[in-house]
């Protein structure tokens, strides 16, 4: 048995850069499908193009879910009642929504997303974040990039739908430029315009800033999104009664406070063995299974997912090993993670010919960061996951109500030994039917 000798510093790793630092030169690109459903709709069937037609929540003479554009041009609204959209548009057409479909098209158009950038966020069925801030050198004119993805969308997607784009050097504000034209539009903002751009709009406009927030606003004589840029954090956490102020001034300062949640950057569960754990390859495994089970448990609590899972062990004799992969889907299952790692860990042992679980172990570490809320994984239209995630929930709602003893996860049993297998949540939903 060979142990690897990679050296490794066990704190570097778990210590992520907690500071939220301005960055002017940053490049995020915001992407919001224009009326996504009725678009589809209008994809799928030739005939509806053109045409105002609603998508219509329980039946023909519901609530619209989406008007297409034609029909928004006649001042039909989301959430408006058929019958009075037919008083402002009477040939409008009602249309039964199709999730299936909005859900192939969405997948199409995150991996048009993903052939440019490692780094995208679903942010909704219909809007994504791309971070393009390493992508500098390859992209060098992203007005350029921005109608290239409209076009791939057209070409390899749907030609019948449209988007707006919207880049900024961060998040925020890429979404704000995004909401500045519609549909199909394409606007900058950037160090150059920030203070001109902010000037012209309503405190209102910010997304997130509602009448109440406005209000306060307001009565401390900040007047514009200009003005509130321009002060200070301090002053902004007094006005709006906590830490968000200071979030606030730094959107608008170009610091990065929403591609990933606030707070936690990364957690890690690590475990040092004993003699006796260290000699069983079973009782190994067990560990390694609740450390990632330990880690889902926080992930729940604080409604996160994460991006980037990673393992890490340290041997007797101070040598290491990790490793980490970035995720395409945000996870948050503990079995999922267990799963991920260990293929990666038998992929690499047979790749470098040697073996990770010796008797020479000392600790063995589970980490998660680069985490998004679970509010910004709108599931509930694209992602068969949607049920796991909730029962998931579920579970720790219980859990919390009457003691975690009263639910076991099969999993979680495995480690006493009671349960051989990885059984997945299909066994705990059977425990409550
Ligand atoms: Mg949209």
């Amino acid at each position: 048995m060979v142990s690897p000798s990679i050296n490794f510093d066990m704190n570097s790793l778990v210590q992520y850069k907690n500071n939220i630092v301005p960055n002017p030169q940053a490049v995020v690109l915001f992407i919001d499908m224009n009326s996504f459903f009725a678009s589809c709709e209008q994809q799928e069937n030739p005939m509806l193009r053109g045409k105002p037609i609603g998508v219509c929540g329980n039946h023909s003479n519901g609530v619209i879910i989406a008007p297409s554009i034609e029909a928004k041009l006649k001042g039909v609204k989301t959430g408006m009642r058929m019958p009075e959209a037919r008083m402002l548009c009477p040939n409008i057409i009602s249309v039964e929504p199709k999730s299936d479909i909005y859900r192939k098209f969405h997948i199409g158009i995150m991996n048009v997303l993903r052939s440019y950038s490692e780094d995208v966020i679903p942010k909704s069925i219909d809007e994504a974040v791309v971070n393009l801030t390493s992508y500098k050198l390859v992209y060098p004119d992203m007005d350029k990039l921005a109608n290239q993805i409209k076009k791939d969308i057209k070409e390899k997607v749907g030609d019948w739908l449209q988007c707006s784009i919207g880049i900024a050097p961060n998040t925020f504000l890429a979404k704000l430029a995004t909401d500045m034209q519609k549909p199909n539009g394409l606007v900058h903002i950037n160090a150059q315009n920030i203070d001109e751009v902010l000037r012209n709009i309503e405190l209102t406009d910010l997304p997130g800033i509602a009448e109440r927030s406005a209000a306060k606003l307001k009565r401390a004589g900040i007047k514009t999104p200009y003005e509130m840029r321009h002060t200070s954090p301090q002053v902004l956490k007094k006005i709006m009664g906590g830490v968000i102020g200071y979030y606030w001034h730094y959107r608008l300062n170009f610091a990065e406070v929403d591609f990933y949640s606030n707070g936690y950057k990364s957690m890690s569960a690590v475990r040092t063995l004993s003699q006796q754990q260290r000699n069983s390859p079973k009782e190994l495994q067990d560990i390694f299974l609740s450390l990632c089970m330990k880690l889902e448990t926080r992930m729940v609590k604080h409604h996160f997912f994460c991006k980037t899972i990673g393992f890490t062990c340290s041997y007797q004799n101070h040598t290491g090993w990790d490793t980490h992969i970035n995720m395409t889907r945000p996870l948050q299952d503990g079995t999922d993670i267990y799963k991920f790692l260990s293929q990666k860990i038998i992929d690499t042992e047979r790749e470098r010919n040697f073996t990770l679980f010796t008797p020479e172990l000392r600790t063995i570490g589970v980490l998660v960061n680069h985490f998004i809320t679970d509010k910004n994984i709108q599931y509930e239209l694209f992602d068969n996951n949607i049920k796991r995630d909730f029962l998931r929930k579920t579970v720790y709602d219980i859990k919390d109500k009457f003691g975690s003893a009263k639910i076991i996860k099969a999993v979680e049993m495995r480690e006493k030994d009671i349960v051989r297998d990885i059984i997945g949540f299909g066994s705990v939903k059977d425990m409550y039917n």
